[in-house]
C-alpha cells in the first residue's frame, strides 16, 4: 500500500477497500473502440484525521465528463420530481419583488432551474457536460458550459453579482479539488447566502452493502461528520443536514459562511448515529469489505447455475455503477449477454471493460429473459411497476445488496 494523504486536510489515509481494476463507469463505446477504454485502480481510504472516505487513485475529469457526458437528470420520473420539489422549495423562499440569484453547481439538462425559469428567478447553470447543457438552454435555462471553479466563480459575480443560493446535486463529491470550490462559493456566495448539496450518504452505502456507489465519478463518500470538517476547513459551517430517500440514501447539506447561522438539532443528532455506526472507524470497513466479497461470491455462483439449468439473464439498467459490480465480479457476457437501458446514447454500444452489449428497452420483452439482474436499484420501485408483466409471466428479479436476493 502506497502512503497517501487526505486531498482535504492532509492528514493519513488508510486503504479500507479495494475493487480492482475498474474501467471509466460511463464509457459505452462501441466495440472496435473497447480495447481503447482507460481503467484505473478503484480503491478507498479513510482520512484517520478529518474521516473523509475518498479514492485513492482518481482519473482526469475530462476523461469523464466530456462534453458527450451520457447521464441524463430528466431520464427518471424520480429525479424529475425531486427536481420539481426543490425548485418549489426555492421558489417558496424567494418572496415575489426580491431579486435573487440562484447558482447550481452540475445542472445537467436543467430538470430543476427550468422550474426557476417558469418562475422567473434569475439563475445560472454551470456544467461543462454541453450535449446536457444543450438541452438545459433550449428549454430557455441558462447555462455556461464550464467546470465550476474559483475562476469560474469570479467571472460569475463580475457578471451576475452575488449568488444568494448555490445548489448542486450529486456533483461536489465528483470533484477532487474541493479547496477550488469551497474558494469559489466563498468569492460568489452573498454574505448571508446558502450553499446547499445533495449527495449520496455513506452511512446508506455502509449499512445496506451499496458498494457499487463507489465508482470513478465519486471522488467522496460524505459523511455529515467529514463535511463538517471540510466546511469548516474552508470558513464555512454546516448548519444542516436532511435525509433524502434518493439514489439509496443521499444527504442534503446546508453550509453557511461561519458563525452567521445557529446549526440544527439534526447535525448533533447525525454525528452522534454515525459515531454509534462507526463510520470513522477501520473495523467498519473490514466488515463492509468482507460483506463485499461475499456478494461477489454469491453472484457469481448464482449466475453460473442459471446458466447451467438453461435459464435466460439480462442486465437491466446499464448504469454506472453496474460497472462496479461487473467488473467486480467478472461478469462478462458468458453469464449475462445483454444489458438493456433506456438511454439512447449508450444503445449498441458495449459495457465498459465487460463488453456485454446494451440493447433498447424493447429487448427486454422480446421475449422476457426468466431472470433480470437489476443493475438500477435506486429505481426499483418505479421499474418494477413498469415492468409488472415480466414479473407476472413468471420472470424474477435479482438484487444484490445487502445480499444477493431474488425478488
Ligand atoms: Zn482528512
Amino acid at each position: 500500500m502506497t502512503e497517501q494523504s487526505c486531498r482535504l486536510c492532509k492528514g493519513e489515509l488508510r486503504e479500507v477497500l479495494d475493487l480492482g481494476r475498474q474501467p471509466i463507469s460511463n464509457a459505452f463505446v462501441r466495440a472496435e473502440d473497447a480495447a481503447k477504454v482507460p481503467f484505473f485502480r478503484l480503491a478507498i481510504g479513510l482520512c484517520n484525521s478529518c474521516a473523509m472516505v475518498q479514492q485513492l487513485d482518481e482519473v482526469p475529469p475530462n476523461q469523464m465528463f466530456h462534453a458527450e457526458y451520457p447521464y441524463r437528470a430528466s431520464g427518471s420520473a424520480l429525479i424529475r420530481k425531486h427536481g420539481a420539489d426543490v425548485a418549489e422549495r426555492i421558489i417558496q423562499t424567494c418572496p415575489r419583488g426580491h431579486d435573487r440569484f440562484v447558482v447550481e453547481v452540475g445542472s445537467n439538462d436543467g430538470v430543476m432551474l427550468k422550474r426557476l425559469t417558469d418562475a422567473g428567478i434569475r439563475h445560472l447553470g454551470v456544467d461543462p457536460a454541453a450535449v446536457a447543457a444543450d438541452v438545459a438552454q433550449t428549454s430557455g435555462v441558462n447555462v455556461w458550459k464550464e467546470f465550476f471553479n474559483a475562476s469560474t466563480a469570479t467571472r460569475i459575480r463580475d457578471e451576475h453579482g452575488p449568488a444568494h443560493l448555490i445548489y448542486s446535486a450529486n456533483t461536489i463529491s465528483h470533484i477532487s479539488y474541493l479547496d477550488s470550490i469551497f474558494l469559489g462559493v466563498d468569492i460568489l456566495l452573498a454574505p448571508d447566502g446558502l450553499f446547499v448539496f445533495e449527495d449520496r450518504y455513506l452511512g446508506d452505502i455502509v449499512n445496506c452493502v451499496y458498494f457499487d456507489q463507489i465508482y470513478d465519478e465519486h471522488i467522496y463518500l460524505f459523511s455529515v461528520r467529514s463535511v463538517q470538517a471540510m466546511a469548516a476547513q474552508f470558513g464555512f459551517e454546516l448548519i444542516d443536514a436532511e435525509h433524502l430517500p434518493l439514489h439509496g440514501g443521499s444527504i442534503r447539506y446546508t453550509v453557511a459562511r461561519a458563525g452567521t447561522s445557529k446549526p440544527t438539532a439534526a447535525v448533533a443528532e447525525f454525528l452522534v448515529r454515525e459515531s454509534a455506526q462507526g463510520l470513522a472507524e477501520e473495523a467498519t470497513f473490514v466488515e463492509f469489505s468482507a460483506a463485499v466479497d461475499h456478494i461477489r461470491t454469491d453472484l457469481v455462483s448464482l449466475l453460473r447455475d442459471l446458466r447451467a439449468d438453461g435459464r435466460r439473464v439480462v442486465g437491466y439498467g446499464a448504469t454506472s455503477r453496474s460497472a462496479t459490480v461487473m467488473n467486480y465480479c467478472g461478469i462478462g457476457p458468458e453469464l449475462l449477454p445483454m444489458v438493456c437501458d433506456s438511454t439512447p446514447e449508450k444503445q449498441g454500444c458495449l459495457t465498459p471493460g465487460t463488453k456485454i452489449p446494451v440493447c433498447p428497452p424493447e429487448s427486454f420483452s422480446n421475449p422476457y429473459p426468466d431472470y433480470a439482474l437489476l443493475f438500477a436499484w435506486n429505481h426499483a420501485e418505479e421499474i418494477m411497476a413498469k415492468e409488472r408483466l415480466f414479473h407476472e409471466s413468471g420472470g424474477r428479479w435479482i438484487l444484490y445488496a445487502p445480499k444477493v436476493h431474488l425478488a
